[in-house]
């Protein structure tokens, strides 16, 4: 089976601007940045997305962001904004799981908003309770 992208750079077939490794997680610069210092931290195990993540490789991917996140803000004094995209309706686009860190400035032009849509009538109660059936 072909690797992916991801699964290239962790095995240094493809090269890429790393900030950080361990044994379950890589982290290292996004190839066309949100805001410049965009990283990706990516778990070593492929799996498509963070419903096949198991837990001890979700718990070390956190982590890891964590302390990007620090870095980042210590770094550039910036805030940040932590994202996974799961899913192609959700804008993924490289197949293998990854939380992306984007620091954020003051005045920077990045939009990560959505507009806000009202609940009709029993709605809200409905759309709780259709998903605590599977909870
Ligand atoms: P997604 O939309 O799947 O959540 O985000 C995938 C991200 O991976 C994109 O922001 C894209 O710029 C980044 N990316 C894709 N291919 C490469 C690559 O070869 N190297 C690096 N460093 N980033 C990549
Ligand atoms: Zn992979």
């Amino acid at each position: 089976m072909e690797e992916c992208v991801f699964c290239r750079i962790i095995n240094g077939k493809v090269p890429a601007e790393k900030v950080y490794e361990d044994d379950k997680v890589i982290s290292f610069l996004d190839i066309m940045p949100a805001n410049k210092g965009h990283c990706l931290v990516v778990p070593k195990k492929h799996t498509q997305n963070m419903m096949e993540m198991d837990d001890e490789d979700l718990a070390a991917t956190i982590h890891a962001a964590k302390k990007i996140a620090k870095a980042l803000s210590l770094s550039f004094g910036a805030g940040f904004n932590m994202v996974m995209n799961n899913g192609k309706e959700a804008g993924q686009v490289v197949g293998h799981s990854h939380v992306h860190i984007i620091p954020r400035f003051q005045k920077d032009r990045l939009r990560i908003k959505w507009s806000h849509l009202k609940y009709e009538g029993n709605e809200m109660k409905e759309y709780a309770d259709k998903i605590k059936k599977f909870i």
